[in-house]
């Protein structure tokens, strides 16, 4: 914690600088580890945080790191959010998202930028919450702001910018997440050509390393090669066909050549993380941050 909080006390003449700064709210998987929170990346460019997924406990920890020197995170600015592929442990902080910062702090409305589905997706949960929608914005006594209730959807259907405002551009590209097939990554390049591109869940992909080519800080999803040889034959299939190894990832960083590569949604199956590192050092001995929750990338 102690790490953190240095880091974002630095914050202040990063931002100076202009630039995107990287604070991981979740590097967890569907395991319900108590320290990981579900997958949620926020990339801050001057005043305004974009989320990259909404893992379980995105909120929460969007709370903590405004706390820890990231202003930018408080509810009122929970405003954009980006989600990769509609995987359950991507998205089960979405009602948290939707709702919650309505309540305490937002007073604009949310735009969610996702694959197809997603517009159904906001559609259907802000339906489910009918109760709550009913008595907190007509029926109850609850001071509301109802434009922080508004829900914009954006559908991506092939590559290119999703988002272009004067601090940053957001690209949206496609990945391999084995039959699930409207899964994207997304690429943050700021004016002053600070580039930061995010995994999200695939295999090795062709397309990311092009996306990524040299980028400053590429966050990458992995698993222990070693340790799901003890796996069974269909999970084996499964991880093959919709993650990404730990040799690969050493192969794909070591092409993309990124200041440093920053690992998150890791599955080490009950190895040692550490397991992961040896595995990616076999192509790769660049730079390289095993991140845990919180954790600060400039
Ligand atoms: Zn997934
Ligand atoms: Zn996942």
């Amino acid at each position: 914690m102690m790490r953190v909080a240095a880091a974002a006390l630095a914050l202040g003449m990063g931002l100076a600088r202009g630039g995107a700064v990287v604070v991981m709210l979740g590097t967890g998987t569907p395991n319900p580890e108590p320290e990981r929170s579900g997958p949620a990346v926020a990339v801050i460019v001057g005043s305004r945080a974009y989320v990259v997924d909404a893992g379980p406990g995105v909120v929460r920890r969007a709370a903590q790191a405004a706390r820890l020197g990231f202003p930018q995170l408080e509810s009122k600015g929970l405003t954009t959010l980006f989600l990769t592929h509609l995987h359950s442990d991507h998205t089960a902080g979405m009602p948290d998202f939707l709702l919650s910062p309505a309540v305490t702090g937002r007073t604009e409305g949310l735009e969610v930028y996702g694959p197809a589905g997603v517009a159904a997706m906001v559609r259907d949960l802000m339906r489910a919450y009918r109760v709550d929608l009913d008595i907190r914005l007509r029926r109850g006594w609850e001071p509301s702001i109802p434009a922080a209730y508004a829900m914009r959807t954006h559908e991506i259907r092939k590559d290119g910018v999703a988002l272009k405002t004067a601090d940053v551009q957001v690209e949206a590209f496609r990945v391999k997440h084995g039959a699930l097939r409207d899964s994207f990554g997304y690429r943050f390049t700021t004016p002053d050509g600070k580039s930061v591109v995010i995994s999200g869940d695939t295999t090795l992909s062709e397309n990311l390393m092009r996306y990524a080519q040299g980028c400053d800080i590429l966050v990458h999803e992995v698993y222990s090669a070693n340790a799901l040889k003890r796996r069974t034959p269909e999970w084996r299939r499964y991880h093959a066909a919709f993650h990404t190894s730990a040799v690969d990832l050493g192969r794909i960083a070591a092409r993309v050549k990124p200041r440093v590569l920053v690992l998150y949604h890791s599955l080490p199956f009950g190895d040692p993380p550490d397991q992961i590192v040896t595995e990616i050092r076999e192509n790769y001995p660049g730079p390289l941050i095993f991140a845990s929750d919180l954790e600060v990338i400039r």
